[in-house]
């Protein structure tokens, strides 16, 4: 399934680091689509609150996922064909999917469905999340760790919401440790990855560093008209 992972470019980080305004640009100028996989867990927080399932019951849940139509479509979430990206927003999914992607059986099931939607679009993708570089596409032609300090990120998503910066952190925090400390594909950079401070760097910034790799590695743009 990796076999034609060499187009992909894997972009990791921790929340408000910045991934989804750094992914869709580096999709846009090279013609390729994006992936968030981060909407992957949350539509299974989505889910799995919707059926009642027991968050806890690893067995049960990737049951619920398993049976479960998931789509990724210009940066909309579909479940059973219904648009859930206000809904997964929401900060009780936001904070319910990372105790979820603790679950090793989860993982799996929903790391088969991102290979294949990339799959489906002849491999070339641009993909965020935790564990792209590491797990999902090992084999990515580019693979960049987003970072920057908890504070900074903190003030970005705080930005981005009317929630109070000081409840911002401590989620993020909350989250950040969850997302580190799991046995399951840990945040981590990939051995690899390109390291990316964004703390002092604008989004056009980030982007263009990511596209002068991608041009180092022969990370190519779609055939058609000249993006960049
Ligand atoms: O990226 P986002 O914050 O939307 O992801 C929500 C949660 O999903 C993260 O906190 C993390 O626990 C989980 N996640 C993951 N692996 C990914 C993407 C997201 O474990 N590749």
């Amino acid at each position: 399934m990796n076999a034609a992972a060499g187009s992909v470019v894997a972009i990791d980080g921790p929340g408000g680091v910045g991934k989804t305004t750094v992914s869709r640009g580096v999709a846009r100028a090279l013609g390729y689509q994006s992936l968030d996989t981060g909407a992957f867990y949350r539509a299974a927080a989505l889910l799995v609150k919707f059926h009642r399932t027991d968050p806890e019951d690893e067995a049960a849940v990737a049951a619920v996922l398993s049976g479960a139509d998931l789509d990724y479509r210009d940066g909309t979430m579909l479940v059973e064909g219904v648009d859930v990206s206000a809904a997964i927003r929401k900060e009780t999914i936001t904070a319910a999917s990372s105790r979820l992607a603790r679950l090793p059986g989860l993982r799996l099931v929903l790391v088969e469905r991102q290979r294949a939607w990339v799959a489906a679009r002849g491999g070339r993708a641009v993909v965020e999340g935790r564990d792209i570089g590491t797990v999902v596409f090992p084999g990515a032609g580019v693979k960049i760790y987003l970072d920057a300090t908890p504070d900074v990120r903190a003030r970005r998503r705080a930005g981005q919401t009317s929630t109070a910066l000081g409840e911002v952190a401590t989620q993020l925090g909350r989250r950040d440790r969850l997302d580190s400390t799991r046995a399951a594909s840990p945040l981590a950079p990939a051995h690899d990855a390109v390291s990316i401070d964004t703390g002092a760097l604008t989004a056009a910034e980030v982007i263009a560093q990511v596209l002068e790799l991608c041009r180092d590695r022969g990370v190519e743009p779609a055939a058609g008209p000249a993006r960049r």
